[in-house]
């Protein structure tokens, strides 16, 4: 792929990038394939969560019972789990973080992560999906992956909790001039075609 550049006026790759867009538009699908291209973690909350759920950590109890219900964990919560990840060595060049920000307050968290390492946001992927392909593809993947969360219910109150909580923070990037968006209605390589393209579009 050709070098992906910052859209903040500087030439160096961008590297510090959010993927975002409704559950099942296929941000971990994608994250997964930009970051590997890019030599990236991608982190996404979502699966340190159910990792956390999986080992019966004390974090992992409490985020169940939101996650559950479709709602957000706590964002004191989810702040401190994402400050600690991105201490981590392997961020420290860059990140693809997936399903974070996902309220106001967090993109104010990660302002301040991001200001006390002297490494502003480069780009925000904005996946566009349409609402009824979201809903199908979720219910095909509680069925398949069995997540707790994709059932029925749940999938209707992730999608208000997103048109609520989430979807406002799209205006907040674009007006930082941050948003790239890409269909993502189409084939999955067809998708990570279009990132790629979108990282690399000054
Ligand atoms: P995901 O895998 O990104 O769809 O996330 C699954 C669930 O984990 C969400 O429905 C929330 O309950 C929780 N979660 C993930 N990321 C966040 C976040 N940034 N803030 C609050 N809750 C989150």
């Amino acid at each position: 792929m050709t070098t992906p550049t910052a859209s903040n006026g500087s030439t160096a790759p961008a590297r510090r990038l959010l993927i975002v867009g409704p559950p099942g538009a296929g941000k971990g699908t994608q994250a997964v394939r930009v970051a590997e291209e890019l030599s990236i973690p991608a982190i996404s909350t979502g699966d340190i969560f159910r990792a956390n759920v999986s080992g019966q950590t004390e974090l992992g109890v409490l985020a169940k019972s939101y996650m559950d219900k479709g709602e957000y964990v706590p964002d004191s919560v989810t702040n401190d789990m994402v400050r600690s990840r991105l201490a981590e060595a392997d961020a420290q060049d860059g990140f693809l973080l997936d399903g974070y920000p996902r309220t106001l307050d967090q993109v104010e968290a990660l302002d301040g992560m991001l200001a006390e390492l002297g490494t502003p946001l480069d780009l925000v992927l904005l996946l566009v999906v349409e609402q009824e392909e979201v809903v199908q593809r979720l219910v095909a993947r509680g069925a398949e992956q069995g997540r707790s969360d994709d059932t029925e219910e749940t999938i209707r109150r992730r999608l208000e909790v997103y048109a609520e909580q989430t979807a406002p923070l799209i205006d907040v990037y674009e007006q930082r001039g941050l948003v790239r968006r890409v269909d993502g209605m189409a084939s999955i390589d067809e998708v990570t075609a279009a990132l790629r393209e979108a990282l690399g579009a000054r």
